[in-house]
């Protein structure tokens, strides 16, 4: 490879990235740059785009128009497994028959790695989300947010480049939500991996977040630091969004 370091520093490049679902247009011709270690927030109301935009990067879908680059590797039809791309979810996706070990093994299991080495990493994982001692419960044995602290593990486990959340906290309440943004923070201060997270609560975003891409209605309504966005809103809807409280 003979990219220069500038090329690089670029984790996600997304040039002209539109999708439709038959004759709906779900996301706008979008260009964003996600930077190598940032914690990027998707952050807007129900229905924006926000999954979209997430679910196009992680491969599950093919945009309509436009690529993706990884690394200036242009991923856009890549199969999702190829992508180093780790997803955790709101609704957990855990395997209800299988213990917190085995759940959290999967991904290397599918990987094919050797035993020793799947034991020791899952260990790691788990301590990482304070499950130590959990190993052998079932999902349905654990509160909600340990449900998902697996989940994270899940993710975590293979290292992968980029980490992607979505809404991964909005079955929780109000109190454990805030204990487990500071948890999610100190995760992506310990690992120094790009994180692009997504929530519609702006109380959330505008706490965890280097930057925070808004949306509305299926485009990028102002992309930015948090203060940008709360000190100067390019329109009346960024405004109000931000200034909405809980
Ligand atoms: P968000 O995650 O911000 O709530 P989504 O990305 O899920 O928004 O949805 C954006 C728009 O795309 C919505 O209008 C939604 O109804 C539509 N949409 C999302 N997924 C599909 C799908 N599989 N089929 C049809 N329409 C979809
Ligand atoms: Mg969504």
């Amino acid at each position: 490879m003979s990219q220069t370091q500038s090329d690089n520093r670029h984790a996600i490049t997304l040039q002209g990235v539109s999708m439709s679902f038959g004759s709906a247009l779900a996301l706008r011709p979008t260009d964003l740059t996600v930077h190598r270690g940032e914690f990027l927030t998707l952050l807007g109301p129900s229905g924006s785009g926000k999954s979209t935009l997430l679910n196009l990067i992680a491969g599950a879908i093919a945009p309509t128009t436009g690529r993706i680059l990884l690394d200036d590797r242009d991923i856009t039809y890549m199969p999702p497994r190829d992508r180093g791309i780790g997803m955790v979810f709101q609704n957990y996706a855990l395997m209800p028959h299988m213990t917190v070990f085995e759940n959290v093994a999967y991904p290397l299991r599918v990987r094919g790695e050797p035993s020793d080495q799947i034991h020791r990493k899952v260990n790691e994982a788990l301590e990482r989300v304070g499950l130590t001692g959990f190993e052998d419960r079932k999902p349905r044995q654990m509160s909600g947010g340990q449900q998902q602290r697996v989940g994270i593990a899940r993710c975590i486990v293979y290292s992968p480049a980029i980490i992607m959340m979505d809404e991964p906290l909005g079955a929780l309440d109000k109190n454990l939500r805030e204990q487990m943004q500071d948890e999610i923070k100190r995760l992506h201060t310990d690992l120094g991996t790009t994180f692009i997270y997504v929530t519609h609560d702006q109380e959330e975003a505008l706490n965890m977040s280097d930057r925070i891409c808004l949306m509305s209605v299926g485009e990028i309504a102002q992309l930015g630091t948090p203060e940008d966005l709360y000190f100067a809103p390019q329109s009346r809807f960024v405004a109000e969004f931000i200034g909405e409280s809980n």
